[in-house]
């Protein structure tokens, strides 16, 4: 194809040339002619009215001394090297040679064609001739006929002036071919273009092709080998009797610093733990990312000896502060290694080995463990509940308990806490501390989410009264960036005004401070729907943080509520300054987890507008049809 190209591109060229030099010659030919008539034109105007009686001349007269010294004296003017004269019938009266004048007489002399083509015409004539041949010609020169016209109008003779044009046509000649070469040059550019363009497309999409089978067999962005890419060299490893252990490691607590940090700061921690694998193992081990913060290490020829003091000196430059600009990450990670027996199928080292590491995180992480027998119950359960979530939420098998919200003033429910449950396939009930974290790792927690937002507001507009719901998000559910949509859609479809349904979110899954989320929470608070910071005071929220999200309610953690009773002064400082924090920022201020009438009278005190907590209610189905008063009521004794 280039070759075919390059071919076309030549023979254009060579086309192009003959063109242009075609062009050229005529261009020049065309220039000469034209200024031959020029400077004959001026000439004979200059023979006119410096020759005394010109007319007269052309006419036969006998030329007097004067007429013969001024014809001599502008014989030779200017390029004109001879000029000769002839009368009203064509007929050659006078001839300038170098020698001398020659007069002839006009009567005895033939009329001459051209002369009386151009009297008729009574417009110049011009040839352009080649004068190499003669040596008393020069090598270039031009025949101008031009009419000699008197004052009252009427053609009187033609003078013929020889006008030498070599110097011209060699001027002429030299510019034309500069232009030429110059054009030619442009043209060639021009007709290249495409083919340099090619070049670099094709070039491009080498780069491409490189890029793509990077990209199918290594990590974007770690660089590291993909699963896909290591389970292949792995096999081949192992049949080749050179795969001696797997270890499976992964950072601690991920999710929180991308979340705190924002993704370009949980990226660059990637690529940083990348670059603590790469220097704390050989060159020779397989060194894979297979996705989020997982990584696994395949190891050569080495002992368990060998393989822990690798793993140990990884856990221990993780555990080393990062720095990305103001961030400052103090991490780790946690491992599991599995050692490969002759036998084994590749895969079961690699379910070991993530069984072990499972091990290590709920063992207190920043930890290696290597893989025993009694690790693969923990890791069957783990596996067993994955796939009972999956069912779960396939299948939408969960259910919604409602706790009170109770006025601290009046002690009515003025709203309830919709609170998810699952259970097990042997009935029993799993926390959604438990399966809530794992609906978010295996990325089912938007779809749940949603399902809770639609039961949640259907089965509260069952209710008669004007109770609010308040349902618990999942900071992911805003990375969809159609949260407000969902939440539209449910409020529709249950024909719940948006004022009775607020949205709590945990004050330690901080939001992402970006553009989407920004508009996704203006967008509900446009909506009419309120928003509520939950668990208050046991994240690491920033004043700008509450601010920037416009929260309106905080939801005081029950970990103070419960330290009223242990150490009373300092819970109660605790509740007074995130009290009067709310006020300054115009948010209002729930109590939850209480479960004495003391902490209850305490909280109402200091200024907690509603109160939550078993006191009140456990998490219970909502009541049938509306809520009786009585039943919604509860005197907080002494308030
Ligand atoms: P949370 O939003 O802070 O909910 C309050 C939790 O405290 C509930 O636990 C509730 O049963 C418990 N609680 C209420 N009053 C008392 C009390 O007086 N004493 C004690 N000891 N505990 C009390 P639960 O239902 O186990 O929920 C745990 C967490 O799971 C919730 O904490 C919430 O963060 C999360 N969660 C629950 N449902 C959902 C949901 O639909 N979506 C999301 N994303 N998270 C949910
Ligand atoms: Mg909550
Ligand atoms: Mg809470």
């Amino acid at each position: 194809m280039l070759f075919r190209l390059a071919g076309f591109l030549a023979f254009a060229l060579l086309v192009l040339a003959g063109g242009i030099r075609y062009v050229t010659q005529a261009s020049v030919e065309e220039a000469i002619r034209r200024e031959s008539v020029d400077k004959a034109l001026h000439y004979a105007q200059y023979m006119a009215s410096h020759i005394r009686d010109i007319e007269g001349l052309v006419a036969g007269e006998r030329p007097a001394q004067d007429q013969i010294e001024t014809v001599r004296h502008i014989r030779r003017l200017g390029d004109i090297f001879r000029f000769k004269l002839f009368d009203h019938h064509g007929r050659l009266v006078l001839v300038s040679d170098d020698s001398d004048l020659q007069m002839r007489s006009h009567l005895v002399g033939a009329p001459e064609t051209v002369p009386i083509h151009v009297m008729a015409a009574r417009v110049p004539v011009v040839n352009v001739k080649d004068g190499r041949e003669d040596p008393d010609r020069p090598d270039l020169f031009a025949e101008a006929y031009v009419p000699l016209i008197s004052d009252f109008g009427d053609v009187f003779g033609v003078a013929e002036v020889y006008v030498d044009q070599t110097e011209t046509s060699g001027y002429f000649r030299d510019s034309f071919s500069r232009f030429a070469l110059m054009l030619s040059g442009v043209c060639a550019l021009l007709f290249s273009a495409p083919y340099v363009a090619y070049g670099f497309q094709k070039q491009r999409a080498e780069r491409s092709r490189k890029d793509a089978e990077f990209l199918a067999s290594y990590d974007a962005l770690t660089g590291l080998m993909n699963r896909r890419e290591f389970l292949d060299r792995a096999r081949e490893l192992h049949t080749a009797g050179k795969l001696t252990a797997i270890c499976y490691l992964d950072a601690d607590k991920f999710k929180g610093i991308n979340d705190i940090h924002g993704h370009a700061v949980g990226d660059a921690y990637l690529v940083h733990l990348a670059g603590v694998l790469r220097s704390c193992t050989h060159h020779d081990d397989l060194l894979a990312r297979f996705g989020g913060d997982e990584f696994v290490i395949g190891f050569r020829d080495l002992d368990l000896e060998g393989v822990t003091g690798r793993v140990k000196s990884i856990i221990r430059t993780a555990s080393q502060e990062f720095h990305e600009g103001d961030a400052v990450i103090a991490g780790s990670m946690s491992a599991g290694i599995a050692v490969v027996a002759p036998g084994d199928q590749l895969d079961d080292p690699l379910a070991h080995a993530d069984a072990a590491l499972y091990h290590s995180k709920s063992s207190g992480r920043n930890m290696f463990s290597v893989y025993g027998d009694h690790m693969g119950e923990d890791y069957r359960r783990r596996m067993a509940l994955h796939s009972h979530l999956r069912q779960t939420t396939r299948d939408k098998n969960f259910s919604l308990l409602y706790q009170r919200l109770v006025d601290a003033s009046t002690q009515k429910v003025v709203g309830y806490e919709a609170l998810l449950r699952m259970v097990d396939e042997d009935g029993s009930e799993i926390p959604p501390s438990v399966f809530i974290p794992v609906a978010e790792e295996l990325g089912l927690i938007s779809e749940i989410g949603a399902w809770v937002l639609q039961t949640a507001t259907q089965e509260i507009a069952g209710l008669d009264d004007h109770s609010l719901v308040s349902v618990n998000l999942s900071a992911a559910q805003l990375h969809g960036g159609d949260l407000p949509e969902i939440v539209a859609s449910a409020l529709k479809e249950a024909g719940l005004p948006p004022d009775r349904l607020e949205l709590e979110i945990t004050e330690s899954l901080l939001l992402d401070d970006d553009a989407s989320v920004a508009y996704q929470i203006d967008a509900l608070k446009e909506m009419g729907v309120s928003l509520a910071m939950d668990d208050f005071g046991t994240g690491y929220s920033s004043l700008s943080y509450l601010w920037r999200f416009g929260f309106d309610r905080l939801k005081v953690d029950r970990s103070f509520v419960s330290g009223l009773e242990r150490d009373p002064i300092r819970s109660r400082q605790v509740i007074e300054t995130i009290l009067m924090l709310g006020e300054r920022l115009n948010m209002r201020v729930t109590a939850e987890g209480i479960e004495t009438e003391k902490q209850a009278r305490i909280l109402a005190d200091l200024g907690c507008d509603i109160l939550q907590g078993y006191l009140f209610g456990r998490p219970a189905a909502l009541p049938q049809g509306e809520a009786a008063p009585e039943q919604n009521e509860r005197r907080v004794s002494g308030s």
